[in-house]
Order: C-alpha cells, then sequence, then structure tokens
C-alpha cells in the first residue's frame, strides 16, 4: 500500500467522523401564506475551484430532518484536498481545507454533504454587502411550488424547501404557483400557463432508447470521434439486418474476436428485460406475434473495478433553459456497484446480471448486496468516494472529470434538436405556457482505460431518499437512505434555487455565439467557480451545481450543427403545434433556399421528399401520420449537402449548405430576424405567405387537434409511453 494511498485513506476517515457531527432538524410543511423570517445572513464559502465535494458523511439515521443552515445539505466542494484538518477538541468540527491550484485555506463548520460554512458567517455577510454598498436583503414573497404531484421525489423536495424558506403547496393551489414539481412527464403539466415545470415537452420520448440512439448516430456522422462514448448501437427490428452482417463480417475478419452484445428494450428500465448474446442469432426478435423494439448495443467488457466489482455512475444534470441553452452539473452522484465479481463475459456468465448489471434495483436482491450508512463502503456511494479512492491510486481524477463534463455536454447537444422540435409544438410563441427545467439523471461507465462511456439518460432519475429495508422476516419498510438524501436533497435544493424567479436570469452573452459556429478549444479547463447568489441566500450553502454551458460555449459550440438543421426545419413547419413537415413547406424550403436546378427540378424535389418519408414512416394509412420528422428532415439535408458538396467530407457539406442557407434566408428577411437563425420562430418573409404543411387550410382547433398526433415519433405511437417509471 503505497504512503499517498495512506494518507488519503486517512484524511476520508477524517472526512467521515465530520460528516458524523451533523444535526437533525425537523418540521411541517406550513400551509399559511406568510413572509419568511428573515434569513440569518452568513456568508457563504465560495465554490471550490475542485471537481467534486468533499463528502463529509451522512447524516445520523433516522426519520428527522435538517434544520436550513447551519444543518443544510449540499454536496458542493473540491476535489481531492491536499489536507483536511479536523479539531476534535471542539465541539462544532471545523476543518480547513486546501483548495487545489490555489493557495486557498477555507475554514468553516463542516456541513453533512460537503460544504464549508464560515465561521461569523453572519457577520462577514453583512460586513461584505456594506462595504459593497449593498442594502441589506429586502424581505420578499416566498417562493411558492406546487408540490401535489412530486411523488417519489416528494421527500427531498420538502426538506429542500424548508431549507430553502419558501412555501410548499402539497394539494397543489388554485392561484398559480412560482414552480411546479412533478414526477413525470411535461403532459401532465397541460394546464399550466405560467411559472416554471420540471419538465420539458418530449423529454420522456427522446431519451427513450431507440431515439436516443437515432440522435446520437446523426450526430455521430458529422463529428465520430467526439461522439465515441456512445457504444456502438444498432435499433431493433429494423436494423437487425444490418447487425447480422457486420458481425458476421467483424468475426470472417478476425476469427479470435468475440464481441459481446446487449439486448435493451425501447423504453425498458431498471434492468428489464436487458440480456447479454455474443451472436446476432441469439436475440430474441418477437414477442407473440410482435417485433420487440430496442436497441441491442457493443458490450463494454473491460470496464474499471472497483474491490472486484463493476459499477456505473449516475451524474445529475439540470438543463436550466433550453433557448439558450443552459447546463449545470452536479458536483456530487452516486455510484452503483454490482455484487458479484467481475469476470469478462463468457457463454457461461452472460446470464449473471448481478455481474454485469449495476442497476441498484436488480442488486437490492442479491443476498450480497450491502445497504450501508458509510457513502465509500457499500453497494451505493457517493461519487466523490470513489474519486477520492482513484485518486488515492494514482488515477488523474480532472481528466476523468473533464472527460466526464464534456459527455453530457455533447451528449445534450445531440438531443437538443429534437426537444425545439417538442418545445415548439407544445408551447408556441405566443400561447402562454410554463417555462421549463428539467433534472437528467445520466448513467456513465467508466472503462478500465478511465475513458467514460455513456449508457442511457433518464428523463426520471429517481430522486427517492429511502430504501426499502426487510425488517423481519418478509416484511419490508422504507427507511432513510443517507447515502441518497447526501446527494440528491443537494441537486433538488440547488435546482430551486437556480430556478428562484427571484433571481436575474443570466444575460446569455456567451450564448449569442451562433449556434454551430466554429470557434473551439479541445480543453475544458477546470477552474473556480464561484455563482453570484441572492444575498437573501447568506445561510445556505454553496451551490452543488456547476454551470457548464454556456461556460464552456467556446469548446462545443462547432458540435451544434444539427440544431441549426433543427432550426431550418423549425422555420419551415409554420404551422404551430406541427412537428411534421408538410410536401409544400418541404418545397418552399427548397424554393426558400435555392436548392433546386436543372439537375434537381422541382419535380425531384416531390419525389426526393416522399423517397426520404416513406423511408422513415413506411407506408402509412393514417394521413395525420404523414409528413416528414426532424430526423428524416436532418437526413435529407445531408443527402443535399452530398450531391451539392461532392468534394468535401461530410461535416464540411453540411456546413457548406447551412450557410448557403441561412445566407438566403437572411437576405430574404432583409435582416430582419437576422439576429438569430439558429432559434427564431418567425418565418421567413417568403414563407408567410404560403401555403404551409398538411394541415394548412384547416380551422384553428383541428389544426391543433392534428397536430397533438404529429407529436410522437410514428415509432412511438400505438404503443404506451413507459413514462411512469423513474430510473
Ligand atoms: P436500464 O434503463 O434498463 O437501466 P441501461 O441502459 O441503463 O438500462 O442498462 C442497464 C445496465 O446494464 C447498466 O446499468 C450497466 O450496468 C449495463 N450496461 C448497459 N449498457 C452497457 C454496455 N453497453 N456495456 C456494458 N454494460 C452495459
Amino acid at each position: 500500500m503505497s504512503d499517498q494511498y495512506i494518507q488519503v485513506k486517512v484524511q476520508l476517515e477524517q472526512m467521515k467522523t465530520l460528516g458524523e457531527e451533523a444535526g437533525r432538524g425537523g418540521g411541517d410543511v406550513d400551509t399559511e401564506e406568510q413572509l419568511p423570517a428573515s434569513s440569518p445572513a452568513a456568508s457563504v464559502s465560495p465554490d471550490p475551484p475542485g471537481i467534486i465535494s468533499t463528502s463529509l458523511g451522512p447524516r445520523p439515521r433516522g426519520k428527522g430532518r435538517m434544520k436550513p443552515g447551519k444543518d443544510a445539505q449540499n454536496t458542493g466542494g473540491s476535489v481531492v484536498s491536499a489536507h483536511v484538518g479536523t479539531n476534535s477538541n471542539r465541539q462544532e468540527t471545523e476543518r480547513s481545507l486546501h483548495i487545489e491550484g490555489t493557495e486557498k485555506i477555507l475554514q468553516g463548520k463542516s456541513e453533512t454533504n460537503g460544504n464549508c460554512v464560515a465561521n461569523n458567517a453572519s457577520k462577514n455577510n453583512q460586513e461584505t454587502r456594506r462595504e459593497d454598498g449593498l442594502k441589506p436583503a429586502r424581505r420578499r414573497r416566498p417562493v411558492t411550488v406546487d408540490t401535489s404531484k412530486a411523488k417519489t421525489s416528494l421527500e427531498a423536495l420538502k426538506i429542500s424547501i424548508k431549507q430553502l424558506k419558501w412555501k410548499e403547496f402539497p394539494l397543489g393551489r388554485r392561484a398559480a404557483c412560482d414552480i411546479y414539481w412533478h414526477g413525470v412527464s411535461f403532459h401532465e403539466n397541460e394546464n399550466i400557463v405560467s411559472g416554471q415545470v420540471n419538465k420539458f415537452p418530449g423529454m420522456v420520448e427522446m431519451l427513450r432508447k431507440i431515439n436516443l440512439s437515432r440522435a446520437m448516430r446523426t450526430i455521430q456522422e458529422l463529428f465520430p470521434d467526439e461522439y465515441d462514448f456512445y457504444p456502438r448501437s444498432w435499433i431493433l427490428p429494423e436494423e437487425y439486418q444490418q447487425f447480422s452482417t457486420q458481425i458476421r463480417m467483424v468475426k470472417e475478419n478476425d476469427a479470435t474476436l468475440n464481441p459481446t452484445f446487449i439486448v435493451k428494450p425501447d423504453g425498458g428500465s431498471q434492468g428489464d428485460g436487458i440480456y447479454l448474446i455474443r451472436d446476432p442469432s441469439d436475440l430474441k426478435l418477437m414477442v407473440g406475434a410482435q417485433a420487440k423494439q430496442g436497441v441491442v448495443q457493443e458490450y463494454i467488457q473491460r470496464p474499471l473495478l472497483i474491490d472486484k466489482l463493476k459499477f456505473d455512475i449516475r451524474l445529475y444534470v439540470l438543463i436550466k433553459s433550453l433557448e439558450p441553452l443552459e447546463i449545470y452539473i452536479a458536483k456530487e452522484g452516486l455510484t452503483r456497484f454490482c455484487t458479484e465479481p467481475y469476470q469478462e463475459p463468457s457463454q457461461k456468465n452472460l446470464s449473471h446480471v448481478f455481474m454485469h448489471l449495476t442497476n441498484y434495483s436488480l442488486n437490492v436482491h442479491s443476498g450480497n448486496f450491502v445497504h450501508s450508512d458509510s457513502q465509500s463502503t457499500g453497494s451505493k456511494r457517493t461519487l466523490s468516494s470513489v474519486l477520492y479512492r482513484l485518486a488515492a491510486k494514482g488515477v488523474e481524477i480532472k481528466k476523468v472529470w473533464s472527460d466526464i463534463i464534456a459527455l453530457v455536454i455533447k451528449t445534450i447537444i445531440a438531443v437538443v434538436p429534437e426537444l425545439r422540435v417538442y418545445h415548439q409544438a407544445d408551447i408556441p410563441p405566443g400561447k402562454p405556457g410554463p417555462t421549463c427545467f428539467q433534472i437528467l439523471g445520466f448513467d456513465i461507465l467508466l472503462m478500465k482505460n478511465l475513458k467514460p462511456i455513456l449508457l442511457e439518460v433518464n428523463s426520471s432519475p429517481s430522486m427517492r431518499i429511502e430504501h426499502e429495508k426487510e425488517v423481519s422476516s418478509g416484511v419490508f419498510e422504507f427507511v432513510p437512505s443517507p447515502v441518497d438524501e447526501e446527494v440528491k436533497v443537494g441537486v433538488i435544493r440547488d435546482t430551486l434555487r437556480l430556478m428562484d424567479p427571484g433571481h436575474k436570469r443570466p444575460s446569455g452573452k456567451s450564448s449569442q455565439l451562433r449556434a454551430g459556429g466554429f470557434d473551439h478549444k479541445e480543453e475544458i479547463p477546470i477552474e473556480t467557480e464561484t455563482q453570484d447568489r441572492g444575498s437573501d441566500e447568506g445561510a445556505l450553502p454553496s451551490l452543488c451545481l456547476k454551470q457548464v454551458y454556456p461556460k464552456y460555449t467556446k469548446q462545443f459550440n462547432y458540435l451544434r450543427l444539427v440544431e441549426r438543421i433543427a432550426s431550418l426545419f423549425i422555420r419551415f413547419l409554420g404551422v404551430k403545434g406541427n412537428m411534421r413537415l408538410g410536401p409544400t413547406a418541404f418545397r418552399t424550403f427548397i424554393r426558400t433556399c435555392k436548392l433546386s436546378n436543372s439537375n434537381f427540378t422541382m419535380a425531384s424535389v416531390d419525389i426526393f421528399y416522399i423517397d426520404s418519408t416513406r423511408r422513415w414512416s413506411g407506408a402509412t394509412t393514417d394521413s395525420r401520420e404523414a409528413g416528414m420528422g426532424l430526423q428524416a428532415f436532418v437526413e435529407a439535408f445531408y443527402s443535399l449537402a452530398g450531391r451539392r458538396f461532392k468534394s468535401l467530407v461530410q461535416r464540411e457539406q453540411v456546413l457548406s449548405l447551412l450557410e448557403l442557407c441561412e445566407a438566403q434566408l437572411e437576405s430574404q428577411s432583409g435582416g430582419e430576424d437576422r439576429r438569430s437563425v439558429s432559434c427564431s420562430r418567425a418565418l421567413p418573409r417568403a414563407v408567410k405567405t404560403q401555403t404551409l404543411g398538411p394541415n394548412n387550410g384547416s380551422p384553428a382547433p383541428l389544426r391543433r387537434a392534428a397536430s397533438q398526433d404529429y407529436r410522437l415519433h410514428p415509432r412511438l405511437k400505438h404503443r404506451s409511453l413507459r413514462a411512469n417509471v423513474e430510473n
């Protein structure tokens, strides 16, 4: 065992002890309308520059809840501290935290989830305010939160609201609330016309396994190297033949290769219906007479192991806004461990789910599952505790974290185009509606070489902070889960803080850069993140959510090419509420962008349109399903770009065609909406007077009703969406 390892281990133990000092609190929901008591002003330690919070251990178990302020939870912190000290003689645990890369030492009381609140905070804060010439915080109306549909996130949400001294409406409210926190999908929220809601339209649909794979593939075509973190996938049943042929060829070329594949049902969750295969003939393609929809994916055979066990990372990510794009990543996450030692797949062990699948919901049923109060042992641990372990072994954690941030931003860039289409259909400009935000759960596997791999993204990550425990033979009860509470309360509370309607929206300066512009650097600098919070937040710990976009716009903006294609698509959709382009609108697009010529006459444009929509939708008898969806449009766009700019590589072809189309639109609209080709939903002048889409001419309500049916991806129709599952 190396000295370094022992040193870090000792530090970790010290930190665990610190966490156990944390106290309890409690209280019921206050349903009266009242001004909050003025919060005890306290200065919050700045967000350390490191990556992951120094997690200080769980609060004691039990139903008691934290008091806001002193006992408040948070997950912010720094990566691996170089020095952590305690003074065990004091009643209140104190520590000093050396911030890596700086000479700063933070001193303060430890909080249960990794924050360091400076001593004399209240005084300091007031003094700072005076020095800054700021007036003391004004009392304001408490932010109101409708929690009536929060479902399993309710417990964590209640704690968060209490810590924030906001006002909860557990049964809903006749008047509008500022924030609606819903357990499932956007479509539960149809009657909400104002405020903010924690779901985006289309997110559930977009993140199903088939749609995510499609979106990743679409962008992989343009940026194969940048998107090599998503395993090669084939969509079932339609790509079964391709899958079979490709695997046969691989094996013929190199007989020593014996790859394994993982089969996942579309819309499945919690490991349901997942199995491993080594040969395409082992695929179970049918359920009764129906073809199974799903994906078959390259299986990552060499994951990084800890204690000989495979594990994955659950990272919480907030999309604060779609337009402009704003992304935050929680500095603390979870790791879920398998319960049977890992072996590379062989015919013998393919069915060992406790060896190959990291799902908590599966492994909890294994006799080897360890529920633990500690954050660094057991079958579910904090991400920071795992990173400490790795750092102790000499792993360059900063690089791993930077790769994870890149993976998250790139994945979101891949799904945003379709989300925009859903968004304009459900909340078209001019229609009253809520603004949306959403917490996503990213499941990430680290390969043995430390490369992060995206497994999936959950639109409704479980925010439950209890777990089921067999209290006596056959009797199960929900008991608090300290590890879950540690992480999830911080994520929810800080999401609420970021969505606080009392706070100003950021200027969006960096997001004014046109999406997809080639203005990038390779590296993500990991640097200090200090967040300006409202002065009334003095007693709260620093934010555990770190902004990564637009912060890293320069590094990633060039990837947003499909989004620019989606912007064209949305412009020509024309009729509010539509998600598909009719033949006339497609012609208008070709004409307006001057894409037809003697080689590509308008007659061939029509044939091209029919061909490409048929390929995507198949022959359908339902006329409401007719039309070209975004994916088909993007494919058509790639194909048009290929014809027009034969000599270029594909990415350049697409960029050249985009620039050509955007220049045409700009010149025709006389610069009236020059500012944002990428974002505007205004129609170009030429289009405004045209006949648009299949529903044109129908009365508005009919158009709207029909458009509801356009919303689902054709492949998702006729099947119930398993939106009720939280993963
Ligand atoms: P579900 O939504 O049912 O949880 P996932 O895609 O998350 O489906 O897969 C379940 C588990 O299977 C993951 O948590 C991971 O342990 C394992 N897994 C999934 N995809 C792969 C892969 N490509 N390579 C290796 N393991 C994988």
